[in-house]
């Protein structure tokens, strides 16, 4: 107990690399071998990249070499200072006007790309590019000037189009997945309560147009459902909530606080000042919920149990970034809720099933190279509502039988379009086992059951056991579908 007081919690934390970390520099150390000096270290939030990125500064800094490192935005200094200084560099100066910290001889440069552009920039041997998917005109004029010098970049979300021109290689110490298998992320799960029509929202670089989508989020009813299905689900939880602008964010905390829901807001025009103070609202319960536009400044490190994402997104690098601020290990929550309003989950995928081994190597102008996933998309359990993809519910166990490519959720038809793989024999099997349990209860004759089952395989039932298993959503769902298809025959003339 004693020896254990002698020392911060930083100071012991940073005696040892965490198992990923350690991989991390193993990679970059043998990337490096390979010959690369422009090398991306793709970590997600929460990984510890600022731990991992003082043992490279160390390192430099042990063979009595000079070290850069820069974030995207000023506002980013300090606490990139206070980071590394936690990790026991000590040596730093501050690139910045009237900047405290300004110390030209210090081995060790921290800078904002903005005042890198503006400064002559002094000599490194090591230059760390912070948030390095953000592009940046003088890191990529450094690149090319310094020949001698080795960059690393670091980004929780390395896929920016065009990356890989700039960038040689990409290492991959540890996925989100695993994260939330160490303990070091919180477990989440994921409804839907709405998907929005899209179909009419012009989309433009990529990305859907804001006004178009201020227009569909903005309507009344869907505000509504964002609120209603917080108070339904929310327990109360710490909440961050992702609004397509400023004006729908303001609508969301209005219906919120017209809840008796005490909502803040904030957005990139929001001061230091203010946003201190909804900071420590939020902290001390005052404030329940934050909503926001899509800044990726707001709750980097709030204690947020709740994700509302009302923004609709076709950016895997934004989804993941949004998800990513409700998974940081809370004590006393023991996971974190994300209710996607903005079909982000379903169009992108689980935050978990989205990763790239390579960096993205399209060309200004061309068009970005998009991997098909309908395999890895999640659909809603047909029982409680939960996204997942997988066969078995995380929440609640039901075990999803792939008979139907319809389910419901919440009385809502969701339909989630994707090639399905050939039928398994236990599928099969399954689904004539629940058709022979529905052909007793309503005293169907064989003939009906056979053809229920040639419907949906286009084959004949053979080689199956006539054993019976009570009937699952998904194959009602089936079952009904053909009956209403059959009706619909009859009443057309019996075409
Ligand atoms: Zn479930």
């Amino acid at each position: 107990m004693a020896d254990g007081s002698l020392f911060p919690p930083e100071a012991q934390a940073r005696k040892e690399l965490r198992p990923h970390q350690e991989t991390a520099l193993d990679l970059i150390r043998a990337s490096a071998r390979l010959g690369n000096r422009l090398i991306v270290c793709g970590m997600p939030t929460g990984a510890g990249k600022t731990v991992m990125a003082a043992r490279l500064i160390e390192r430099a800094l042990a063979k009595g070499k000079q070290v850069i490192f820069t974030a995207p935005a000023i506002s980013l200094i300090d606490q990139t200072v206070a980071a590394l200084e936690a990790e026991g560099i000590t040596d730093i100066g501050v690139m910045q006007a009237d900047h405290p910290r300004t110390n030209p001889l210090a081995r060790v440069q921290v800078a904002s790309v903005q005042t890198l552009a503006r400064r002559d920039i002094p000599e490194a041997a090591l230059i760390i590019v912070d948030e390095c998917h953000i592009r940046s005109r003088v890191i990529d004029r450094l690149m090319d000037e310094r020949q001698d010098v080795f960059f690393v970049g670091l980004s929780a979300t390395p896929w920016a189009k065009g990356m890989g021109l700039r960038w040689q290689d990409l290492v991959v110490p540890v996925t989100i997945g695993e994260l939330i298998e160490a303990g070091r992320l919180s477990q989440f799960k994921v409804y839907a309560p709405d998907v929005p029509d899209l179909s009419g929202v012009k989309v433009q670089a990529g990305e859907y147009v804001e006004s178009g989508l201020a227009d569909v989020m903005g309507q009344a009813a869907l505000i509504g459902s964002v609120v209603q299905t917080w108070l339904e689900k929310g327990e109360d939880r710490p909440t961050l909530c992702f609004a397509v602008n400023r004006a729908h964010a303001a609508d969301l905390q209005a219906e919120f606080e017209r809840h008796g829901i005490a909502a803040g807001y904030v957005d990139a025009m929001t001061d230091r000042v203010e946003r201190d103070l909804i900071n420590r609202r939020f902290r001390t319960g005052d404030i329940c919920v934050i909503c926001s536009v899509r800044t990726m400044t707001t709750g980097v490190d709030l204690p947020v149990s709740c994700i509302i994402d009302a923004a609709p997104t076709r950016s895997e690098m934004l989804h993941v970034q949004k998800i990513g601020r409700g998974l940081r290990v809370n004590p006393g929550t023991e996971d974190c809720l994300i209710l996607d309003h903005a079909g982000n989950s379903l169009r992108l995928g689980l935050v978990t099933d989205i990763s790239r081994a390579d960096l993205d190597t399209t060309a200004p102008g061309e068009k970005a190279k998009r991997e098909a996933k309908a395999e890895k998309l999640p659909k809603p359990c047909v029982s409680c509502g939960t996204l997942h993809a997988g066969r078995v519910c995380p929440t609640c166990s039901h075990e999803r039988r792939p008979a139907a490519n319809v389910e419901t959720a919440e009385g809502e038809l969701v339909q989630i379009s994707g090639k399905r793989s050939a039928p398994t024999k236990a599928e099969k099997q399954a689904f004539w086992s629940m058709a022979l349990w529905l052909q007793q209860a309503r005293g169907w004759s064989a003939g009906r059951t056979a053809h229920l089952y040639r419907d949906k395989f286009r084959v004949w039932p053979r080689g199956l056991r006539n054993v019976t298993e009570q009937p699952d959503q998904a194959f009602m769902s089936f079952e009904r579908s053909r009956r209403i298809a059959y009706a619909k025959r009859m009443a057309g003339g019996g075409k």
